[in-house]
């Protein structure tokens, strides 16, 4: 079975074509500056191959995605009725959707209603879905939400304490993101330890980072919110924050809400704090040349991070395993031994050197840990193929 996954955003559209059953990719690549110009990069049979093409909308995109996929000499399949179906990746799924889904007429008109929540994000996704729709319409299209896996949370995870109306009016509540990676590792993370009545915390650390509390597979808290800014400090996200703040620098610096929440959301987190750099390598290497601004980005991106591990063991009622994943969480044995400090009450002991891993599967906590700590590299891509294959399959 061939699965394409889309990842449409607004000016760009990011795709693979991959076999959900063994998780091989035989294409991916990426098209950019749609609406612009217009440019495809494509990786496939071991080659990388860059190509001007106009996308006056996203159906070109699509259409060339297509093209190059059944390219005589660039190609990986003869034809397009080699692709079974495409799985969209949609950012916000609003209290419309608990799972994935068959895109059809209401699934679309559903998405089209959680745009005020997802303004940037779920229009574009629905671009890509109507351009694959036109090119390809007798393949089934499957929408993939990041907020699905996160709606299991009971209302005192998900209810904010402000008046009922902005919920009952404007479903204003927690969602949270990068609910596909949640759902991906939680799922290898019960295949590994043998059981699925585990009390997990899984923390999803990159760019964007976000935790999940979750008990017998299903999400009981997450980090984010309304929106991806709440939660523990981020590359240049401030994280949670009193909302004082916003009417502070707003009336002192003549911002507009926009430009406030634009500061908050791209000039905040490690790279405020550490002045030089969003990225976690660069700011490590600060620290280790004695910047002491670096030191302070990096502590406090672990401190809220433990901080929030020890409250989600309080939520959960215990701690069985802790998950890191995503840029900082696979790759980052320092900031993973940063975080676990101090967690020795909870019964998370790391062994130095099983924690000298990066970007696979293994348990980096000591033989006699209580909790056992694991680094399971994420896979939204594939998790968004299963969920795909799994629901045309049961179609049929
Ligand atoms: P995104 O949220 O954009 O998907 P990723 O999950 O790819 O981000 O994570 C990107 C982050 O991971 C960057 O800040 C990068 O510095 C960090 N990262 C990647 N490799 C390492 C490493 N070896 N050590 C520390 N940080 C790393």
């Amino acid at each position: 079975m061939n699965v394409l996954i889309i990842n449409a955003g607004s000016s760009s559209l990011k795709y693979q074509l991959m076999n959900p059953d063994t998780g091989v990719v035989s294409a991916k690549g990426l098209c950019e500056r749609i609406y612009i110009d217009g440019r495809l990069t494509h990786n496939a049979n071991g080659k990388k191959i860059v190509k001007d093409i106009p996308m006056p909308t996203h159906s070109e995109a699509i259409q060339a995605v297509l093209s190059i996929l059944v390219d005589p000499v660039e190609g990986v399949i003869k034809s397009t009725d080699e692709i079974d179906a495409v799985g969209h990746r949609v950012l916000h799924g609003g209290m419309e959707f608990f799972d994935s889904c068959i895109i059809n007429d209401e699934v679309i008109a559903a998405i089209e209603k959680c745009i005020p929540l997802g303004p940037l994000h779920n229009p574009a996704n629905l671009m890509g879905i109507r351009a694959c729709q036109a090119v390809m319409p007798s393949t089934p299209q499957v929408a993939v939400f990041d907020t699905a896996f996160h709606m299991t949370m009971p209302p005192v995870a998900y209810r904010y304490a402000i008046p009922t109306e902005y919920y009952k009016n404007d479903s204003i509540r927690r969602y949270g993101f990068h609910g596909t990676s949640h759902k991906y590792v939680t799922k290898r993370a019960i295949e590994l330890m043998g059981r699925k009545d585990i009390k997990l915390v899984n923390c999803h650390l990159g760019n964007g980072s976000s935790l999940s509390a979750v008990k017998d597979g299903k999400c009981q808290d997450t980090s984010m919110g309304l929106t991806p800014l709440a939660g523990v400090p981020m590359g240049t996200r401030s994280g949670d924050l009193d909302a004082a703040v916003v009417q502070f620098v707003m009336n002192k610096y003549g911002m507009s809400a926009d430009e406030c929440l634009n500061m908050l959301n791209k000039k905040s987190g490690v790279l405020a704090l550490s002045g030089i750099s969003s990225d976690f390598r660069d700011i490590e290497e600060g620290a280790e040349a004695g910047n002491a601004d670096c030191t302070l980005a990096l502590d406090k991106f672990a401190y809220e991070v433990r901080k929030y591990i020890g409250s989600y063991a309080a939520a959960l009622g215990g701690l069985d395993c802790l998950v890191f994943t995503a840029g900082v969480g696979e790759n980052s044995a320092s900031m993973r031994a940063r975080i676990c400090q101090n967690l020795e009450y909870l019964g998370v002991k790391l062994d130095p050197e099983k924690n000298n891993v990066r970007g696979k599967e293994a348990i980096i906590s000591a033989d006699d840990s209580k909790v056992t700590v694991w680094v399971i590299p994420t896979n939204e891509e594939l998790m968004i193929a299963q969920d795909t294959a799994e629901l045309v399959n049961a179609a049929k």
